[in-house]
């Protein structure tokens, strides 16, 4: 019901007597106090997306990568809410996704690499170093799963608040076999293919989404409707999260609709809908795939939010989207590389700023104004704390303590409140996958302009005064000692207090230094 509506209605029956009848009608038929006083929220989550890879420019030039490009709806929500220019995650996917999920850093929740198998580290042997048990098994609502972080999930909170939670896409919050790796433990009423793995078997409903061999773990579940048909997984997914948004309206239902798409992760495939263009500007194969995919994917965000528009909610709905780690650059045992994160260095896997750096724009109607930049520093935990600022949801304590992440809502109404002089931090004691700068085992720490990357096996160290040098060509670990040293005590203090686990030496079994 229109609110001014209501208001009247209220001051009519008040006369009447009978306001209160009608104050608690309308506060069932809502589902609660969310129902009315706060906004409906859309995760729009990319997998994979590098910060250049859209035609919304977040250099502060434009870009070839931008001119390559074709994003026309993030731009349009570019243009009607605010860009963040220097938003982070972490390297990879599942650390970054509970982070998301939970408010916590990964140096504290211990996911630090991607899940996949039960009791099965995805790490590569290192040769100087063991590594450590980190939470191999991801998330989980339930105490007591080993090698699991326990944590209330953002949708639980949200559902006790009255929001319909919806999930549709990739979940990759877990391993195989264990709670959290069923959205619908989680606190989401509805799931749509989500599941352990952190990659389709297939983009083609033709293939059934399936990777077709032996090993069905890649398989998208739930999507049966479109088996054998000439679809491709971005449209079968904005498909049917629109429907779960219409039941939601239908219902009368706030909703949280955390879309979290499998592009545009590998394996590609060719999306006959925008392929055709990118091949004709001369682009190899894996490029013109990538960069039709990267379409698809705004597309999607097209019709999600021409259906929110339909229902006359645009401006009741936060929009947020963003990507859950850099893009693959880095050429990943002898495949093509198919973006480039350029002026940023590396890509997905790594701690240069092509790895953790990404596109992230968020829309609040009626708060951010439109256009607006903000060139703070701020990562993906902070969602969480946003997120329940916008759904009102006041005095959660997290199992185990507070949350890592800083609401990011003063930064929305562009007043004073966010924390200044705040550092970031990063902890990936890991070996995995793709090669080249920035590689772990490692941890990392972002305070101002400066910029640390701690490695665990020799214990060098890179410093990278990012406002000068964004490419971090010039390693001034050296030349800078005082702020070297600076930085890596403020890392070690911030390691030690969350109790960061660090690899072991193998010749010595002891564990890597704390930096310092
Ligand atoms: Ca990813």
């Amino acid at each position: 019901m229109d609110f001014h509506i209501r208001i009247r209605l209220q001051i009519w029956l008040r006369r009447s007597g009978l306001a209160v009848v009608l104050m608690v009608l309308v506060f069932v038929k809502s589902g609660g106090a969310a129902g009315k006083l706060f906004p409906n929220v859309i995760v729009f989550l990319v997998d994979d997306l590098g910060w250049q890879d859209t035609s919304v420019p977040f250099h502060s030039e434009i870009t070839p990568l931008n001119r390559r490009y074709r994003t026309p709806h993030m731009e349009k929500l570019a243009a009607t809410g605010m860009k963040f220019t220097q938003a982070y995650t972490s390297p990879v996917c599942t650390p970054t996704r509970v982070s998301l999920m939970t408010g916590l850093n990964a140096a504290r929740h211990r996911v630090t690499n991607w899940t996949l198998r039960r009791n099965t580290s995805t790490d590569e042997p290192h040769p100087s170093l063991i590594l450590p048990d980190w939470n191999v098994n991801g998330l989980s609502p339930k105490h007591g799963v080993e090698r699991t972080v326990h944590a209330v999930a953002l949708p639980a909170l949200l559902r006790n608040s009255g929001y319909r939670t919806i999930h549709v896409g990739k979940a990759h919050f877990a391993a195989n076999g264990t709670p959290g790796a069923d959205p619908l433990n989680l606190g989401f009423d509805v799931n749509v293919a989500g599941h352990a793995a952190g990659a389709p078997g297939s983009y083609l409903g033709k293939a059934s989404f399936s990777s077709g061999g032996a090993d069905n773990i890649w398989n998208v579940p739930g999507l049966e409707t479109y088996h054998g048909k000439d679809i491709f997984l971005s449209e079968a997914l904005t498909i049917e999260a629109n429907k779960a948004i219409d039941q939601a309206v239908k219902d009368s239902r706030p909703f949280f609709l955390y879309l979290a798409h499998y592009a545009v992760h590998t394996p590609f495939a060719v999306d006959e809908r925008f392929y055709e263009a990118y091949q004709s500007m001369g682009l190899d194969k894996t490029e013109a795939m990538y960069a039709a995919m990267v379409e698809g994917v705004d597309k999607s965000l097209g019709d999600i939010l021409a259906n929110v528009e339909r229902h006359g909610l645009s401006d009741r709905t936060v929009v947020l989207f963003l990507s859950d780690n850099g893009g693959l650059s880095a050429v990943a045992r002898g495949g093509p590389a198919h973006t480039h994160n350029q002026p940023l260095s590396s890509g997905k896997g790594s701690a240069r700023e092509g790895g953790l750096r990404v596109p992230m724009l968020i829309r609040w109607p009626g708060l951010t104004r439109p256009g607006a930049v903000c060139r703070e520093a701020v990562i993906v935990e902070d969602l969480f704390p946003t997120i329940l600022e916008i759904a009102g949801i006041k005095g959660f304590r997290q199992v185990g303590g507070g949350v890592d992440g800083v609401s990011l809502v003063p930064l929305l109404k562009q007043v004073s409140g966010y924390p200044a002089g705040r550092a970031l931090f990063w902890h990936y004691p890991n070996h995995w996958g793709p090669t080249g700068p920035g590689i772990g085992p490692l941890s990392a720490i972002r305070h101002y302009d400066w910029k640390l990357i701690y490695y665990h096996a020799d214990q060098h160290y890179e410093l990278f005064h990012l406002g000068k040098d964004l490419g971090e060509l010039n390693n001034l670990a050296s030349t800078e000692p005082e702020v070297r040293k600076k930085l890596a005590r403020r890392l070690r203090t911030y390691l030690i207090r969350v109790r960061a686990q660090m690899p072991m030496e193998r010749a010595t079994l002891n564990p890597v230094p704390w930096p310092d």
